[in-house]
């Protein structure tokens, strides 16, 4: 198996229509475990394309009561093509398992670099928040609110070109994580109030990555869930001295960070903010 994905073929893969089975595939290594199922890596054995093969076993599905939502959402992530949206070519399903064909992400999670590197550079961070701007533009187009986006979803591919990817099918397993694990870190004001909620929900949280990818830990971490919930809604925002951070980043950072979801930052204006503008690499490209 090789580790880079070929160039993609017209046809195999990219035709959504095919009726796919476990036959058509070479299984690899895992690539991970999620709450749902593996992720393998795998080889379509007539096109030799390396994709992801995500392995969900329906009972759980069953268990949380999330199939039709599943199915929605499948058919939602099919339809998006973007190249900073992970592809979800396909899926198929024997009788006790349901497999997604996923885009391969060679660079694996965000969340991993960042652990290992501490902060990232202003380059890096920048160009990171405007592939996610022109991402999340691009779905909400689409009328499609991601609202779980945070380091453990955002996958790289061989180039470090972002990708999001986990498209919101666990909307319903998202809200239970959030009681029963307390990763309230990146949900804007009105959503851990469970007031109703628009677009700009990925607004906010686009301020507390780029405040993450930067310093190295969420804006309104706290040793109590409690505790982070009281710092989001009083918006207690401030900046440590180190590392040492540009002026142009932390404006763009309370641009975002702002309660009134009417009054943050617009994706396009996101796209035309100083910061942005000086460090993002057009290509999406991160140099290591
Ligand atoms: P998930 O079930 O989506 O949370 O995936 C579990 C783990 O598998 C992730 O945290 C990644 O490390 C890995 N993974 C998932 N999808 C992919 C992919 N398309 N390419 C590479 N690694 C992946």
């Amino acid at each position: 198996m090789t580790a880079h994905p070929p160039k993609p073929t017209k046809q195999s893969l990219r035709s959504s229509k095919r009726q796919w089975s476990i036959s058509d595939f070479d299984i690899g290594k895992p690539l991970g475990k999620g709450k749902f199922g593996r992720v393998y890596l795998a080889r379509e054995i007539k096109s030799n394309y390396i994709i992801a093969l995500k392995v969900i076993f329906k009972e759980q599905i069953e268990k949380y009561r999330l199939h039709h939502q599943l199915r929605r959402e499948m058919e939602i992530q099919t339809g998006l093509r973007h190249p900073n949206v992970l592809r979800l070519y396909g899926w198929f399903h024997d009788a006790e398992r349901i497999f997604l064909i996923l885009e391969y992400a060679h660079g694996g999670e965000l969340y991993r670099q960042l652990r290992k590197l501490g902060h990232l550079s202003e380059r890096q961070a920048a160009t990171y928040i405007a592939s996610l701007t022109q991402a999340l533009a691009y779905c909400h187009e689409k009328d499609v609110i991601h609202r779980d986006i945070k380091p453990e979803n955002l996958l790289l591919d061989h180039e470090g070109r972002l990708k999001i990817a986990d498209f919101g099918w666990s909307v319903q397993s998202r809200s239970k994580r959030h009681t029963m694990c307390g990763t309230l870190d990146y949900l804007a004001p009105e959503m851990v109030e469970n007031k109703a909620h628009d677009y700009a929900v990925d607004n906010w949280t686009l301020g507390v990555l780029c405040y993450e990818f930067l310093y190295g830990v969420p804006p309104f971490e706290a040793e109590s869930q409690k505790d982070t919930f009281r710092r989001i809604m009083k918006v207690d925002l401030s900046f440590p001295s180190t590392p040492d951070v540009s002026a142009e980043a932390k404006n763009l950072i309370t641009r975002l960070l702002v309660k009134d979801s009417s009054k943050r930052l617009s994706l396009p204006k996101i796209l035309e903010h100083p910061w942005i503008v000086k460090n993002a690499d057009p290509m999406g490209i991160c140099p290591k």
